[in-house]
């Protein structure tokens, strides 16, 4: 009989298009060799034109989601991804410390790439006061960075900056990520635990097919914390990842297709 893998959880919400999402976690998870379990947050109505509406899971389900896989499969690391209101993440904070997670990765998801909206306006407060406290990680984009410190990222200074408004939140550790530096001719990615900058550089493509390429990301990180690996090794792997994720990505509809965590 083989051995069970590591066990991680994603709490993120449904993409029906399959690019983002829920979908993109399992799918770069198992590519990662670990067990996935989800926690279902939101069933989004997507393509890749983008999201035209959702609905919301009730709090309670959210939660006993989580309940159920820690109490009889558990969790070696946990990872949030769309959370939709300020009641699933009231919900999820008084959950994770209910039951145990391991290492807890917040991508703190509020837009689409389209620029719909995924997270209500309440719900931001919500995010940093209940949930950047209790993350190992928090793992925002330059459009999260604004929406949660007020500081418009324009150069590599401005994400060190970021990080340490970041950092004064709560979490052990903050990745801000550079991706939408979109003057920088290389992608940046900084790394801040409150003492030290860790700074990872990778290429940039200029690709049109990017979706779920922050899921992506945040799975493949989590997959590691799930074996033990510290964060900036963890980190290090999940950069690699979604370099060869993204240059993988392919066409699909008439919009935006997804990176693929398959090379
Ligand atoms: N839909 C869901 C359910 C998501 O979780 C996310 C991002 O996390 C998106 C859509 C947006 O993905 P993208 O920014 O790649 O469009």
């Amino acid at each position: 009989m083989a051995v069970t893998p590591p066990r991680v959880l994603t709490i993120a919400g449904s993409d029906s298009g399959g690019g983002a999402g829920l979908q993109a976690d399992l799918r770069t998870l198992f590519a990662c060799g670990v067990h996935g379990m989800t926690a279902v947050t939101a069933v989004t109505v997507q393509n890749s034109l983008g999201v035209t509406g959702y609905t919301e899971i009730p709090p309670e389900v959210v939660a006993a989601q989580i309940e159920a896989v820690a109490t009889d499969i558990g969790v070696d690391a946990a990872k949030t991804g769309m959370l939709a209101s300020a009641a699933i993440i009231e919900a999820v904070a008084a959950a994770v410390d209910r039951v145990p997670v391991g290492p807890f990765v917040v991508d703190p998801v509020a837009a689409s790439m389209h620029g719909q909206q995924l997270l209500a306006d309440d719900a931001l407060q919500a995010l940093r006061t209940l949930l950047f406290p209790r993350a190992t990680l928090v793992t925002p984009n330059l459009d999260e960075v604004r929406l949660l410190t007020g500081i418009e990222v324009r150069s590599r200074a401005d994400q060190r900056k970021a990080a340490e408004a970041l950092h004064a939140m709560g979490p052990e550790w903050v990745l801000v990520k550079g991706g939408h530096l979109w003057d920088d001719p290389e992608c940046l990615d900084v790394l801040y635990d409150g003492a030290e900058f860790i700074e990872l550089l990778g290429p940039r493509y200029d690709v049109k097919h990017t979706h779920g390429s922050g899921d992506t990301l945040a799975s493949a990180i989590s997959s590691q914390l799930a074996r033990g690996a510290d964060v900036p090794t963890a980190v290090r792997f999940g950069k690699d990842f979604i370099v060869r994720s993204v240059a993988a990505a392919y066409p699909l509809g008439g919009g935006v297709g997804p990176v693929s965590p398959l090379w």
